[in-house]
């Protein structure tokens, strides 16, 4: 396929790892598909992988946000007994 970026006729197919990270959460994926362009280094995923990697990143989203929300939690009752 031709590079969306710069136009390059042949971009190279690569499976490789690839790590979602997001505030302190981490997570690796394997065996991610895509298309690579040699000229500029522009990444096209294939379908599966894209739906994959936006998946893992809004878990990483939600596992944050409950964290924070336990933090916070925390506090309230501590503010409370404190009292
Ligand atoms: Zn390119």
């Amino acid at each position: 396929m031709q590079c969306p970026n710069c136009g390059y006729k042949e971009m190279e197919e690569r499976i490789y790892d690839e790590t979602v990270s997001h505030g302190e959460e981490s997570k690796t994926l394997t065996g991610m598909k895509g298309q690579v362009c040699p000229s500029c280094g522009e990444v096209v995923w294939d379908k599966d992988s894209y739906d994959r990697f936006f998946k893992v990143q809004d878990e990483l989203v939600i596992a944050a946000r409950k964290k924070r929300n336990k933090n916070v939690a925390r506090s309230a009752c501590m503010a409370m007994t404190t009292k």
